[in-house]
């Protein structure tokens, strides 16, 4: 199948590199025709999001750092001059003091949680205030979450409390913005050796255990990401939104580790 998303535009926010889960997602969408906007956060960010915004015909490359509104609106602002309207949004934003990312969540620090909240979850509600009313012909967005927000997992911390705020107001966005036929959806990846990913204390640890222990025996690939980010922002799932669609080879779906692996 091919020109998924032929005529359709849109914007990705949370690519700082290659190995970044919205580049798995941008390379997929623009495989299939989309028109891509990017923007990145500060200029070291820039320098390598260039080539990556240039190898898929994307000219529109914007700063915005969520924390300053201001710039989150002069991304919005351009993009209305520039294309009038949009059909899609990616979000993949997440930040957490590293210090934090291990030890007991009861540790968590007041100004750290709000900070972890502002980013990694409010950011997405603005945003997506924002896309949607650039969406005049109906539209598509997506976040992107983790499994740590329904379970405990070791050293995720206060960005799995944040991950579970991010996952509910998925669903009253979708609420929000149905009657515009704008959809809103999440994927819960599995671990992904990114930069935010490698923040986690111990990440590796937990990328070998989920490996070990899901249905399929192994870890994801941005590119899967990608795929499924591409059915979630294309009309082939039109009737689909507020929904939380884990790509994380089936690991979520276990209650008891694989007894060949426990028995290894
Ligand atoms: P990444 O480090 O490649 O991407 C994180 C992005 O967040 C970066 O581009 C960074 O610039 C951006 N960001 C952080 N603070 C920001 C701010 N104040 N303003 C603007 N941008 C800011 O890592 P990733 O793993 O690709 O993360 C993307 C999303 O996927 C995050 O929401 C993360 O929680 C989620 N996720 C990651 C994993 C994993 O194992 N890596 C698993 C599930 C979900």
């Amino acid at each position: 199948m091919s020109g998924l998303m032929k005529g359709k535009r849109g914007l990705v926010m949370g690519v700082a590199n290659d190995h970044s889960i919205a580049w798995g997602i941008a390379k997929a969408l623009a495989d299939q025709g989309a028109e891509l906007a990017f923007t990145y956060q500060g200029e070291a960010f820039g320098r390598r999001v260039r080539p990556l915004a240039d190898s898929v015909g994307a000219d529109l490359l914007l700063p915005c750092d969520v924390e300053d509104i201001a710039t989150v609106d002069a991304v919005f602002d351009t993009l209305k001059e520039k294309w009038g309207s949009i059909d899609f949004l990616v979000h993949a934003i997440a930040f957490s003091d590293k210090s934090e990312l291990r030890g007991r969540y009861a540790d968590t620090t007041r100004e750290n949680f709000a900070r972890t909240m502002m980013i990694s979850c409010f950011s997405f509600t603005e945003i997506a205030k924002r896309a949607a009313d650039l969406m005049t012909d109906g539209g598509s967005m997506i976040t992107l979450t983790y499994g740590g927000s329904t379970k405990v997992m070791p050293n995720y911390n206060v960005m799995g409390v944040a991950k579970a705020a991010l996952e509910s107001s998925v669903r009253y966005l979708a609420m929000d913005f149905g009657s515009d036929n704008i959809r809103v959806n999440a994927i819960s990846a599995g671990p992904v050796r990114t930069l935010a990913g490698s923040g986690v204390s111990d990440a590796r640890v937990m990328f070998n255990y989920q490996k070990q222990h899901s249905p399929l025996g192994r870890t994801v690939t941005i590119d899967e990401v990608g795929g499924s980010a591409l059915y979630l922002l294309s009309d082939l799932s039109n009737g689909v939104t507020g929904e939380i669609h884990f790509v994380d080879s089936g690991y979520n779906t276990v209650s008891m580790p694989r007894l060949d692996a426990l028995k290894a």
